[in-house]
């Protein structure tokens, strides 16, 4: 676990800024969401932590490590995608696998570490099958177990429910909170969906054009 920090964050393609100095602490343990319309900067902020996309300016930690000019894999984090980005040719099993495996833990450890995701997200049963032969849900948990394996300093989620139906985004929801609350991993979650993040955040993020707007807990946000 660790803290995150953004520090007068910005952002440029070409000569257009697109983050205009976002500063954000998240606390060790804390579930934050950045919400805000389409266009707002949303996956650009939460791509910048990931090491996905450069800082322009500004300064990033996770922990007390500066992490601007790291590769992702150093960047202790971990990261649920909308798409799943499952491997289709492989295994549940070695979906779950397979970053801890690259990474050259020992099977002992992997082993361990994929039943015991396996258990908490209730995909124990279908370890065996490919993910073509689950469903959406079922896939998403297995996304969530990848990230899970991997036991990092932040979990980063963009969008990860967007894909599934609205009764069981309700449900996974429900369960991504529960299972945060259980492991206390650090988590900044990105979605334009505002019941979502009600729900989700112990901290809400407001963007919109590129700046925080507000910031605080959902009753602090939404009370005004
Ligand atoms: P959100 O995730 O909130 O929908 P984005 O972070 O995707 O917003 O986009 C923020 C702004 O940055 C938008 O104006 C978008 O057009 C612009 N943008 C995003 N990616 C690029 C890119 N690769 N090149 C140029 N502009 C981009
Ligand atoms: P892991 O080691 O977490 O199992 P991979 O080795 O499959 O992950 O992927 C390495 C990195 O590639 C990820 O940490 C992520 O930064 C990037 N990546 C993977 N899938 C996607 C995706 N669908 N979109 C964007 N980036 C991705």
């Amino acid at each position: 676990m660790a803290t995150v920090t953004l520090q007068d964050i910005r952002k440029s393609y070409g000569p257009t800024e697109v983050i205009h100095g976002v500063s954000i602490d998240i606390a060790d343990g804390e579930f934050v969401v950045l919400v805000g319309p389409s266009g707002c900067g949303k996956s650009t902020l939460l791509r910048m932590v990931a090491g996905l996309e450069s800082v322009t300016s500004g300064t990033l930690r996770i922990g007390e490590r500066v992490v601007n000019d790291l590769e992702p894999a150093e960047r202790d984090i971990a990261m649920v995608f909308q798409n799943y980005a499952l491997y289709p040719h492989m295994s549940v099993r070695n979906n779950l696998a397979y970053g801890l495996k690259n990474r050259g833990f020992a099977r002992a450890e992997i082993d361990r570490r994929v039943a015991e995701a396996a258990a908490m997200l209730e995909i124990a049963p279908y370890l065996d099958r490919k993910p073509g032969q689950l469903s959406g849900g079922q896939r998403q948990r297995v996304a969530m177990g990848r990230a899970l394996v991997r036991e990092p300093a932040a979990f980063l989620f963009d969008e990860p429910l967007s894909n599934l139906d609205a009764k069981l985004r309700i449900q996974m929801r429900v369960e991504i909170r529960r299972l945060q609350r259980r492991v206390g991993t650090t988590s900044l979650y990105v979605t334009h969906d505002q019941i979502e993040a009600l729900t989700l955040a112990d901290r809400l993020v407001v963007l919109n054009g590129g700046v925080v707007e507000q910031i605080g807990t959902p009753e602090e946000v939404f009370d005004r």
